[in-house]
């Protein structure tokens, strides 16, 4: 199988594609510049920060698989994938330990504000989780040390068992960011989701709350952020634009380059287990390998 590895991978994914397909590996920035030299390609295994979309599709009229080491699939026309009957091997919630933990550190971090004593403390806040699968799950989970409140919204209906033993209670999306003391976003950036968190939504959170998205940019109107920012007692971003960071001004800012799925060990399952499910299919039909 002819396969192109696009950017950094796990060493140990990297050495498996070695040893059982025909892989060339080139960084992101080579890839935009020089996909045509590879028509040819039957399988492309990339990352979040590889924008992949039908353009790019174009490129490779040989393609089969896609193989995503990454959680969010914002960056693949899953749509224009489907058409051209190319399959997607992906596995959901690999990286979620690793967002959970570094939304908690943004959250205490942001509580402990550097010039502010006596800081915030977690103890009796209510914590708003918007987009309740595996990253919001987690989160709620690791509060339930803290003694705090923990409300969310999904669009989907959660299981009366898991809210009891996570300690959640469900709320529709305005009682949630009136509500909330802390905001934290975990809901995949999609079409229907761009901008989700809006000037409405902005105006209806908390005087003096602290606000946290580790999901995507695009799921903000970061106009209206702008707009709001001294609303906040904290923000922190994990994913945000060039303009955002260039232009949000803040005392209790805390921005991270999107580090939240750079975790040791969820770097490792996030591109390893999509490596082996390939492999397996690719194992499963010899005339493929
Ligand atoms: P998931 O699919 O397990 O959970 C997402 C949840 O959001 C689902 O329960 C879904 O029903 C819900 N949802 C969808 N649309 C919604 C809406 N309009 N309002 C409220 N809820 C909605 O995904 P996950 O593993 O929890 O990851 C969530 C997102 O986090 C990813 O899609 C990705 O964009 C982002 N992420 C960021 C990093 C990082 O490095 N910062 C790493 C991994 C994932």
């Amino acid at each position: 199988m002819k396969t192109l590895l696009i950017g950094k991978l796990h060493p140990e994914a990297k050495e498996i594609l070695k040893e059982n397909t025909k892989l060339i590996q080139m960084s992101n920035e080579d890839f935009c510049a020089t996909t045509s030299l590879f028509p040819e390609t039957e399988a492309l295994v990339l990352r979040t920060f590889t924008k992949c979309q039908k353009n790019e599709l174009d490129f490779f009229p040989n393609l089969r698989y896609i193989v995503s080491c990454s959680v969010g699939l914002n960056n693949l026309d899953l749509e224009e994938m489907e058409r051209r009957n190319i399959k997607l091997i992906h596995v959901p919630g690999t990286n979620a330990n690793s967002v959970a933990e570094h939304t908690l550190y943004l959250m205490l971090s942001l509580l402990r504000e550097d010039s502010v004593r006596p800081f915030a403390e977690l103890k009796n806040k209510t914590i708003g989780i918007i987009g309740f699968g595996a990253i919001g799950k987690l989160v709620a989970k690791k509060l339930l040390g803290f003694d705090c409140k923990v409300i969310a919204f999904d669009v989907i209906a959660q299981e009366q068992e898991v809210l009891q033993t996570l300690n959640t209670q469900m709320k529709e999306l305005d009682e949630v960011l009136s509500m909330a003391d802390v905001i934290t976003i975990h809901v995949p950036l999609n079409k229907h989701t761009q901008n989700l968190i809006n000037q409405e939504c902005f105006a209806k959170m908390k005087e003096k709350s602290f606000f946290i998205n580790t999901s995507r940019a695009e799921l903000l109107d970061e106009k209206s952020l702008l707009f709001f920012n001294n609303k906040f007692r904290g923000i922190a971003l994990d994913v945000f634009s060039d303009r955002l960071k260039s232009e949000l001004n803040h005392d209790n800012l805390i921005l991270t380059e999107h580090l939240g799925a750079q975790g040791e060990e969820s770097f490792r399952d996030q591109c390893l287990k999509p490596v082996a499910e390939f492999l397996s299919i690719l194992n499963n039909n010899p005339k493929h390998s």
